[in-house]
């Protein structure tokens, strides 16, 4: 039967400076009974700065199934456990959902330690919109893969934010100028709270060229921020409308493929005979 009075901690720690550790985070990690953390000599050092000393678990993207296992028995009898990564806050684009799934499953209380986060940290300085934005985390790896994947981020109107890693964010900032525009507003945030911080504002392409000719900026950690699609809803729309047309009306008399498209799409039929007709006459105005 779990004893439901323990409590996970999901605690944020500093993305750089040590001064950014909150003195609630430093009050949690000194009282808890154990610790899960993904790099346990990391954040050893990172306690040994604040004088703290505790009861290490090493928790990891690998070893996540065992340890949760562990962890969940711990709370059981009665110990408090806090949840720590090597930098930032638990779970965003670091191990833990597991854990805090579980937990909670089991009836556990599950208490977020709020801090630190290089996302947010890196959208508030911008100067790009943030009353809408959408978190990406990583790029895929590939080339092919990632253009297919921001293929999908074209008509998105929040900012996008992304995390990258140094060797990878040319080759991204290519991928991102080539798919959503090399005319696109976007910002590159490097090393966060740290000696070297950096705020990069540029169109992407301009971006995109100063990453593959400048090794410099592509030391230390980063955030690429890219401005959402200016695009509004009404254009969007059409484009797909449009874009069904199309594909409609290599196999199917005009007529027909601009019914079809209405029914499918929801757009105005005639609207859509209109723009096939002025195709076939390679114009299409609207
Ligand atoms: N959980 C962390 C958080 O809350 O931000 C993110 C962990 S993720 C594994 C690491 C990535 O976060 C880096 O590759 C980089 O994109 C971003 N990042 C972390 N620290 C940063 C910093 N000081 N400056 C810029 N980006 C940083």
């Amino acid at each position: 039967m779990p004893n439901n009075f323990s409590i996970l901690y999901i605690v944020a720690t500093p993305i750089g400076n040590l001064e950014d550790i909150t003195d609630r985070a430093r009050r949690v990690l000194a009282q808890v009974d154990l610790i899960a953390a993904e790099d346990t000599r990391h954040t050893r050092r990172l306690l040994a700065h604040f004088g703290i000393k505790a009861k290490l678990w090493s928790y990891h993207d690998h070893n996540e199934a065992q340890v949760v296992e562990h962890l969940l028995a711990s709370l059981s009898r009665g110990r408090d456990v806090a949840l720590v990564s090597d930098a930032g806050t638990p779970l965003i684009s670091d191990p833990g959902f597991v854990l805090v799934r579980a937990a909670r499953q089991r009836g556990f209380q599950v208490i977020p330690v709020p801090g630190s986060n290089a996302a947010i940290c890196a959208l508030s300085a911008s100067g790009l919109p943030c009353d809408r934005f959408l978190f990406l985390g990583f790029p895929p790896r590939t080339s092919a893969r990632r253009r297919a994947w921001l293929t999908t981020l074209i008509t998105e109107p929040g900012t996008l934010v992304f995390y990258e890693s140094g060797n990878r964010a040319a080759m991204s900032l290519a991928d991102m100028s080539a798919v959503l525009g090399a005319g696109r507003r976007a910002v590159l945030a490097r090393e966060l709270t740290k000696h070297f911080e950096t705020f990069i504002d540029a169109p992407l392409g301009v971006l995109a060229e100063r990453l593959r000719d400048d090794p410099e900026q592509r030391l230390g950690e980063l955030v690429i921020l890219v401005e959402g699609s200016r695009q509004t809803d009404g254009t969007v729309r059409e484009q797909e409308e449009e874009r069904v047309l199309t594909i409609l009306s290599d196999t199917l008399p005009l007529k027909q493929a601009a019914a079809l498209a209405a029914r499918i799409t929801g757009g105005n039929r005639n609207r859509l005979y209109r723009c096939a007709l002025e195709w076939r006459e390679d114009h299409c105005s609207e």
